[in-house]
């Protein structure tokens, strides 16, 4: 295991070590907000922030991805013939994300990644992917992580973790991938036996600080229809607009669609991510559509992260508390009020 030590500035300029082998991808602030960038984009990456507006999951799973081409030209001896698109799976480091977001990789992976199916996609985006945590020194009053399995400077799924001492980073490696890319940064020293201690502190004291909670221990033992059927979700529904900013920004929400767009006689197989609040989500061929209501798809939403995905993977929930939907839904509909509800019904 590799502890290194760096000033702040002598991380950003350790990263251009690995920038000869990694796609570099580090927090900008743009407007009000916060995305994850490619390193040397002209904008300085801003490690003393709180998190992105939208997790990192699009690095992995991008938000639209050409899956097969195919030509429609029937001069080609090869037309119609679907073929698998060029992706690009060169390394790449995603620098300084949350943990709670590295948790949300683990939840996905039980969907993209099991012994029944395997998204070829997602596994090698993931694969080729080195996961470089930065622990929350100051979590947001909305981060519930601490009750979904997760931690402000949970260690789950990263390679390496990044510890914000004030002047100084410490730099600690989790698994031999971020040995190796910690390897290839330039300067910094051993980290000293009291930077350790004071990471050690820091990270206890951050957990203490987050007093947002969501109650989950009697989902599992609900009976499924009694929730499904359960009274309260005309209110809980009835603010909503439908947007799909709380899917959207999701680290954990893997919902897609598939569509093929055709210009001229050269066709795409596209897939991009959807959402369970959109109408058309769920619309039939036939014109027919289960879920023509606005509480259906809001159930659904509720349903599939706190009773499906618990009753189907015995892991937790489909959250990793990273508490975006409920900084950024404009009506506050607040998913640990619904747990609450769910959980007591
Ligand atoms: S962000 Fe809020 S209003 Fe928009 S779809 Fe989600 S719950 Fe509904
Ligand atoms: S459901 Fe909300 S709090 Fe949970 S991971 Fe998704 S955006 Fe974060």
């Amino acid at each position: 295991m590799i502890n290194r030590i760096f000033t702040k500035d002598d991380w950003i300029k350790a990263l251009e070590g690995p920038a000869d082998d990694y796609r570099i991808f580090v927090p900008v602030k743009e407007g009000d907000f916060h995305s994850f960038k490619p390193l040397g984009n002209g904008k300085n990456p801003d490690f003393e922030y709180q998190n992105t507006r939208l997790s990192a999951k699009s690095l992995i799973y991008p938000q639209s991805e050409r899956m097969f081409e195919y030509s429609l030209d029937e001069d080609d001896p090869e037309a119609n013939i679907l073929k698998e698109s060029e992706k690009d799976y060169s390394p790449q480091a995603i620098v300084g994300i949350r943990p709670c977001d590295a948790h949300g990789f683990q939840i996905v992976k039980r969907n993209f990644d099991n012994p029944e199916f395997r998204d070829p996609w997602w596994v090698q985006h993931r694969e080729s992917t080195v996961l470089v945590g930065m622990g929350c020194n100051a979590p947001c009053s909305t981060c519930f992580c601490t009750s979904v399995g997760g931690g402000p400077f949970n260690e789950d799924m990263l390679d390496v973790l990044l510890y914000d001492l004030g002047e100084t980073f410490l730099a600690k490696s989790l698994t031999e991938i971020g040995e190796e890319f910690l390897n290839k940064t330039e300067g910094g020293n051993v980290a000293d036996d009291e930077s350790l201690k004071n990471a050690e502190a820091l990270a206890a004291s951050a957990s203490e600080m987050i007093n947002s909670t969501i109650p989950t221990d009697k989902l599992k033992e609900k009976v499924l229809n009694e929730l499904f059927d359960a009274p309260f979700w005309s209110d809980v529904a009835f603010a909503c607009i439908n947007c799909g900013t709380c899917t959207f920004l999701c680290p954990t929400c893997w919902c897609f669609d598939i569509q093929d767009e055709v210009l001229g006689k050269q066709g795409d197989r596209i897939r991009n991510w959807d959402s369970c609040m959109f109408p058309l989500f769920t619309l039939h061929g036939s014109g027919h559509n289960p879920r023509d209501q606005k509480f259906h798809r809001v159930r659904q939403r509720f349903m599939h992260k706190l009773k499906y995905y618990v009753d189907k993977y015995e892991n937790g929930v489909q959250c990793s508390g990273c508490g975006r939907c409920v900084r950024h839904c404009p009506v506050n509909i607040d998913i640990r009020q619904v747990a609450e509800l769910m959980n007591n019904y």
